[in-house]
């Protein structure tokens, strides 16, 4: 086993070696422009952009001509928010009451900046609080729903907590009231089964990084048939893709995220049961081996890979520093300079404490029985010798409820 131990695949992912093997060529050999018409070098570069489509619109149940290629799902998002914002606004820009938007606190920063861009352009947005399960239902989404309502935007499943949304029953409650429904998909695509035609899905990101294909290459679906979805393009300059993402296309990329999704495709199955059975055994032996230990969101609607657990008396940062063998994130916003706790933990309504002392772990298709393990161990007595050094952890075992500890505070 080599250490340090990569437990971070939400965040991102090895690139398979076979998904390198397929992106080769199109750098040495095929490197014509796909929008080359008129010779062979951009026919070749086309030929795989084209199969690269068929694989992608393959693993989600749609059709080759409704992806539109992207620069990852932060741009998908991005597109697919604002595009069918412009497009369907009941008022031109500068104007109030441009057309209503739903869509979630615990949302991806990179659907939660384009719908408040989008509000202070005139747009209204519900921000559903979806509870301490952290799981959004249809229910919920029929409920938010008004006359004005353009567009919901609700993903698929949460990339901090792994719990999954009613996606099927949300996406009949905006067919049925003719609300263009999109799903950031990053977490889900290529791990879970998906049909866009069967689960009502109009607009679906996702991501090449997250699913052992490379960096800075991502899909947008776009529904062209009941109904034709149409999107303001927010990258002009030659209209590529059908008008809606203009640029020269990165065909290895773009090959690369088509061979991902098809092993995808092939492995899925197999990959989400073994990645199960080990996710199950970390969660139920660090609750076993200590106390005060608990998973964040809904205990069943989850990945399989994915897991974010609290550990009651210790503080993020220095039991990952505790850790250091384990890449793995924190409760924290560690990516800002100030150490905020997550806002998606936060909006289950966990207090700052117990938000920061949190880890996400997440599985993927190189995790050993072996590598988690090892993790249990290190984490366990991470967390002992933490607990060993906090007074509070003493007060808790006395039997004090520290929740009703009135402190002193000058
Ligand atoms: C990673 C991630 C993104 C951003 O994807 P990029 O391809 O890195 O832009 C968006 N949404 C979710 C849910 C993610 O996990």
């Amino acid at each position: 086993m080599n250490l340090p131990i990569y437990m971070d695949n939400a965040s991102t992912t090895r690139t398979d070696p076979r998904v390198i093997e397929a992106m080769l060529p199109y750098f040495t050999e095929i490197y014509g422009n796909s929008a080359s018409r008129n010779h062979a070098f951009g026919w070749a570069a086309e030929k795989g952009v084209e199969l690269a489509r068929e694989q992608a619109a393959s693993l989600i149940g749609a059709g080759p001509k409704e992806i539109v290629w992207t620069s990852g799902a932060t741009e998908s998002n991005n597109l697919a928010i604002k595009g069918a914002a412009q497009m369907y606004a009941k008022a031109p820009m500068g104007e109030t009451g441009r057309g209503h938007i739903v869509t979630c606190i615990i949302e991806h920063k990179a659907v939660l900046d384009p719908c408040k861009r989008l509000e202070r352009e005139g747009f209204d947005v519900t921000w559903l609080d979806p509870g301490a399960d952290g799981i959004v239902t249809a229910e919920m989404v029929a409920g938010a729903l008004r006359e004005d309502t353009i567009l919901v935007s609700i993903m698929w499943a949460n990339n901090e907590i792994g719990t999954i949304n009613d996606i099927p029953g949300i996406g009949a409650v905006c067919r049925e009231r003719g609300v263009v429904f999109h799903t950031d998909a990053t977490q889900w695509v290529g791990k879970m089964p998906t049909d866009v035609e069967k689960d009502n899905v109009d607009l679906l990101s996702w991501s090449g990084h997250k699913i052992y294909g490379p960096g800075g290459v991502g899909a947008l679906y776009v529904r062209r048939r009941r109904p034709r979805v149409r999107l303001q393009a927010q990258i002009d300059g030659g209209g590529h893709e059908r008008g809606m993402r203009s640029g020269t296309l990165n065909v290895p990329g773009i090959v690369g995220f088509g061979a991902a999704c098809a092993i995808c495709s092939e492995e899925m199955e197999t990959e989400r049961e073994r990645l199960l059975a080990l996710r199950l055994k970390l969660e139920n032996e660090l609750k076993s081996r200590m106390d005060v230990v608990e998973v964040n969101g809904h205990a069943d609607r989850r990945l399989p890979h994915l897991t974010n657990i609290s550990f009651g008396f210790v503080e993020g940062e220095s039991l990952m520093m505790g850790i250091k063998d384990i890449a793995c994130s924190s409760g924290s916003a560690c990516t800002s300079a100030s150490l905020e706790p997550s806002y998606v933990l936060k909006g289950l309504g966990l207090g700052d404490e117990l938000a920061h002392s949190s880890l996400r772990l997440s599985l993927g298709r190189w995790s050993t029985e072996e590598e988690v393990d090892f993790a249990i161990d290190a984490i366990h007595k991470a967390v002992e010798h933490l607990r060993a050094l906090s007074p509070l952890y003493d007060l808790h075992n006395e039997g004090v409820d520290i929740t009703k500890i009135e402190w002193q505070t000058h």
